[in-house]
Formats: C-alpha cells, sequence, structure tokens
C-alpha cells in the first residue's frame, strides 16, 4: 500500500532561524517582511515532526510522529483538517509541545484519539498536560485522547489502520527513546547512536530518515559524518537527514552528500510502501 510522508518540520529544538541569532543560515531563513518568503525557504526549519497519510480501504488514514511547538502553523500549512492517531518519539518540548493543538481535532475522532507512546514518554504528557487525564472537574474543551503504552521491547509493533508501526529502539544522549519503522520506512529522529539490536530491525528499507544536526559531533545528536556511515552500513534505497541546526545551510549541504543521501526540508513528500510485500512463496500460494 503507497502511502506519503509529509515533513511537518525537520528542524532542531531551536527552529531555525533561531531567535537572536545573526548568522547566515538563520538570516536566509528569516522572512524580510510580513507575508514575504524567506531568501532560502528551505534553510526555515520548524520543529520536527512527520504525517503520514495512507488508505485503509476507502478511507483516508492520518497518522502523525510528535507534534512539537509549530503543530498548529505547520497543520494549518499542510491543510491537516483531520488525524486518526499520533505516535511519540520522546518527552523533549521540541516532540509534545503541540499536544494541546490536538484538541478540536480529537473531537472529529469517534471516541477517543489514540495516542502512542513508550512508558516514560506517556508519564511525560501526562505530567505536562496533567489537565487533559483529569478525571474530576474536567475543562469540557480539553483533548479527549487515549494514551496507549508501547512495550520497551525493540522492535514491540502497533497496527494502525492496516499498517504495523514497530519501535526501533535509538540512543539520545544518555536515554534511550523510541524510533519507528513502518513498512519499508524508518523514522529515527533525536538518535546520537544506533543500538546494536535495532539495525536487525532497520534492513532492507526503502527510505531511512535520521538525526543529522550539524557538522561537529554532539553529545545528544548524531552529526553529518555519523549518519552518512550509518547509511553506507544499513544500506536503504534513499536516505534523508532531519532535525538540522543552524550550521547546515540547505543548498551547500546537500551538494557534498552522495545522491541518496538528501536534506528534508518543510513540507517536503515521499512517497513509499506502507505494508511490506507479501513474499514471494506466498503470492505463488495465493495464485
Ligand atoms: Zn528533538
Ligand atoms: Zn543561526
Ligand atoms: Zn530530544
Amino acid at each position: 500500500m503507497e502511502a506519503t510522508l509529509t515533513f511537518l518540520g525537520s528542524g532542531t529544538s531551536m527552529g531555525i532561524p533561531t531567535l537572536g541569532c545573526p548568522c547566515a543560515v538563520c538570516a536566509s531563513a528569516t522572512p524580510p517582511g510580513p507575508y514575504l518568503p524567506p531568501p532560502e525557504p528551505r534553510n526555515r526549519r520548524t520543529r520536527p515532526s512527520i504525517r503520514l497519510s495512507y488508505k485503509e480501504g476507502e478511507l483516508d488514514r492520518t497518522v502523525l510522529i510528535d507534534t512539537g511547538p509549530d503543530f498548529h502553523a505547520q497543520a494549518v500549512r499542510e491543510h491537516i483538517r483531520r488525524v486518526d492517531a499520533v505516535l511519540y518519539t520522546h518527552g523533549h518540548a521540541d516532540h509534545v509541545m503541540g499536544f494541546d493543538d490536538l484538541r478540536p481535532l480529537s473531537f472529529h475522532v469517534p471516541g477517543n484519539l489514540p495516542i502512542y507512546a513508550d512508558d516514560p514518554t506517556a508519564l511525560a504528557l501526562e505530567r505536562i498536560f496533567d489537565y487533559t487525564f483529569r478525571t474530576e472537574n474536567r475543562y469540557p474543551t480539553s483533548a479527549r485522547v487515549e494514551i496507549h503504552r508501547i512495550a520497551s521491547t525493540p522492535g514491540a509493533a502497533v497496527t494502525l489502520f492496516g499498517a504495523e508501526f514497530q519501535r526501533i529502539p535509538v540512543t539520545h544522549g544518555r536515554q534511550t527513546i523510541t524510533g519507528y519503522r513502518f513498512g519499508s520506512a524508518a523514522y529515527l529522529t533525536d538518535m546520537s547512536d544506533i543500538p546494536p539490536e535495532s539495525l536487525p530491525l532497520l534492513q532492507d528499507l526503502d527510505v531511512l530518515i535520521l538525526d543529522a544536526l550539524r557538522h561537529e559531533p554532539h553529545g545528544s545528536h548524531s552529526h553529518v559524518a555519523k549518519s552518512t556511515a550509518f547509511v553506507e552500513l544499513l544500506k536503504p534505497k534513499r536516505a534523508f537527514f532531519t532535525h538540522m541546526g543552524h550550521d547546515l545551510d540547505h543548498a551547500t549541504t546537500e551538494a557534498a552528500l552522495p545522491p541518496n543521501i538528501r536534506l528534508a526540508y518543510d513540507g517536503l513528500q515521499i512517497e513509499f510502501e506502507i505494508t511490506s510485500p507479501k513474499p514471494d512463496s506466498e503470492i505463488e500460494q495465493a495464485s
């Protein structure tokens, strides 16, 4: 089944332009006036998240991975009118602070909007947005959501509307957080390393999306050379870097990369297969 992945945001936690920064990349990402585009729109990077769109029978399904502080503007830009489920990677502000903007979207879902998160991330959401989960004296227009805990086991899977989402543990500084594989694509934001137990879960990929913060090494994030080495090791057909800071100018950074590695930018869309094709033997048996 064909799916479309949209980068809602491709920037690091502070966003690009970083407020108050006089550097050339931030200047190129700053609109010269109201209603004017920035000189290099691909350097204008909002906080990182993705949208997945695919069909379940005749129904259009929308699944988000993370809702950062820019989620409202991203949803307006991408005409998001309906969300069927949200998966979270971890509880850092740049990945969860748009949670409250799910309120109006949650009213369109029968029952509660399903949220998927590992235990530490679920606890962070319940703490930061405690008013949402209150059972008494509840504000009537709080988000109608229901958190489902994802097991910490590598490869633990949830099936959403016919597509399977597998947990891929990744190292993020001192924490282990959740990356996701869905069909032939994987999204590993906020990753400083990929632990050995996750490598077998990342074979035969069409699309691999990796954190690449900057050129210099960093304690909590991978950098361009390290993520390039992961692409060489895992051999996906295509790779995209995300969670990028203001060290990386889009055009000059991309020009120095191999052709199978591109930089994500806000609004970039990729088509891929979200359900793994059946092995040849099963297709033969079926026919
Ligand atoms: Zn982040
Ligand atoms: Zn800057
Ligand atoms: Zn983080």
